[in-house]
């Protein structure tokens, strides 16, 4: 029997896609210069079909690409070297809220917005947030290591990960982990799959850490005449007062101002150099509101031109949908972009900001700098209406962020992974010592290079 006609036995007709017009949404992810159509489309219903996906894909020797919703930024779903798409959107319920244990056991296609609105339902809390929460997928999240604007205070997808249920080249079934938080016998092996994008196994069934809900919350806007002002009361509030918000977030004036021409919505004080986004979370109204107006003191203190305090959730809403709707809005409102998703030390991010604007500005871009000020992780956008000239200093751009980021001692990808993007700089990045041991790794894994060729290694 062909391949098609196995696979149609394993996951139904219905649910095998081979016309090149139904499979051209498998071909790409939200990084716009990569496509690459797949050799077919699976779309399984469940851990048995997808080891037997797994199992003829191998027998074949046909590589497989894991795809979740195909939000990522770096190309990581994309369907290189032919490669037949697995699809997990059809294995997205909420298996388990074990809510004695804090845990919750879900299937990898759920969407991280149902997965927080279960757990919040039973005052239960999942904290990892990216931006991309109404559309992405929870097994995406643990592939890349997705973090968020709380990680400042409560880390990223790999902190919350408890067991994996994982389906390796040749349809093999491990489960890695449980529902425990300590266990220091032999190597961490889930935590060798969270981040592997795909290129080791294939997540069926993921166990998360969850804790109590805090009940209150306060927002607040503090724009700045400049962004190193900014910078500097992000300093003073975590060594000054040493208050650890849930949320620190910043966005220069370039920033909002895309957002604002994307949604024609106003943003408050939006001719502001920078804008911080603070969010404390508490377990009552009055501790909350007190480091609230500590941080908004400070902040005045420091040159701030306002405090705004989010008074109702509608306006609560409102800030958060301008923050999350930079990343979209230099997309939409240019004709050329390209992201970097940079990590340096949080007493850096002036530096790199203003490296990133002098890049701009030799190569005639505009530069948008948003993203996590609390925890050091910048987002860039690069944009440009001249397409052509875009594409001709590309090359060179990335290239240049690159050195100026790792001049900096810092991290060239802090949450949007690798993919076949970055895939380039990982030698330079992480040094030939620790590529060599990633590549040991994969070999040990997947000696045949069937799992997601083209990316991460
Ligand atoms: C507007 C926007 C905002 C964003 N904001 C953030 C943010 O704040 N923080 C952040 O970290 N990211 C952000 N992202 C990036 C993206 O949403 C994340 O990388 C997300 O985790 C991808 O999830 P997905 O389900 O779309 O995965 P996909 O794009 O489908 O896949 C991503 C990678 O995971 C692998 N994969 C998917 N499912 C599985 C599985 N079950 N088993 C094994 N491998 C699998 C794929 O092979 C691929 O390598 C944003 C993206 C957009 C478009």
């Amino acid at each position: 029997m062909n391949l098609r006609a196995l696979l149609a036995g394993i996951v139904g007709d219905r649910y095998l896609l081979t016309d090149p017009e139904a499979m051209a949404g498998y071909g790409r992810d939200e990084y716009p210069r990569v496509f690459s159509s797949p050799r077919a489309v699976v779309l399984p219903a469940g851990t048995e079909e997808v080891a037997a996906v797994m199992a003829v894909c191998h027998e074949h020797r046909v590589p497989v690409t894991p795809r979740g919703r195909g939000t990522g930024l770096t190309g990581g779903a994309v369907p290189l070297h032919d490669s037949v798409v697995v699809s997990l959107e059809r294995m997205e319920r909420v298996l388990e809220i074990d809510e004695e244990n804090q845990m919750v056991v879900v299937e990898p296609g759920l969407i991280v917005k149902s997965l927080h609105d279960a757990v919040e339902a039973c005052g239960l809390y999942y904290p990892p947030d990216p931006a991309s929460l109404e559309s992405c997928s929870i097994g995406g999240n643990v592939a890349e290591n997705s973090g968020g604007p709380r990680a400042l205070k409560y880390g990223v997808t790999r902190h919350y990960v408890s067991a994996l249920e994982v389906v390796l080249p040749g349809g093999r079934l491990c489960r890695y982990g449980g529902k425990y938080l300590k266990n220091t016998m032999g190597y961490d092996l889930p935590h060798v799959f969270i981040g592997s994008e795909g290129t080791l196994g294939i997540f069926t069934t993921i166990t998360l850490r969850l804790i109590p809900l805090p009940p209150a919350r306060q927002d607040l806007l503090i724009p700045f005449p400049s962004l190193e002002r900014a910078s500097r009361a992000v300093t003073a509030i975590l060594n000054g007062l040493r208050v650890l918000p849930a949320v620190l977030e910043f966005m220069d004036a370039a920033s909002i101002r895309v957002a604002e021409k994307a949604t024609g919505k106003e943003f408050p004080h939006a001719g502001a150099g920078g804008h911080l986004l603070v969010q404390f979370d508490g377990s009552s109204p009055d501790e909350v509101e007190a480091l609230a107006v500590k941080v908004g003191e400070l902040c005045i203190e420091l040159g701030a031109a306002d405090v705004l305090v989010a008074t109702s959730t509608a306006m609560r809403d409102r800030l958060w949908q301008a923050r999350r709707a930079v990343l979209e809005a230099c997309k939409t409102t240019s004709a050329a972009t390209e992201f970097h998703d940079l990590s340096v030390g949080k007493a850096n991010i002036p530096r790199l900001v203003s490296a990133m604007h002098g890049l701009g500005e030799r190569h005639g871009l505009e530069v948008a700098c948003f993203g996590h000020a609390g925890d050091g992780n910048v987002h860039v956008g690069f944009m440009s209406q001249d397409a052509g000239k875009f594409e001709s200093v590309l090359a060179r751009l990335n290239a240049e962020v690159v050195e100026a980021t790792l001049d900096l001692g810092g991290a060239i990808s802090g949450e949007h992974g690798t993919g076949c993007v970055k895939r380039e700089f990982v030698g330079r990045a992480l040094g030939q010592a620790e590529l060599a041991l990633m590549q040991s790794i994969k070999q040990a894994i997947d000696p045949a290079g069937l799992m997601n060729p083209g990316k991460l290694i």
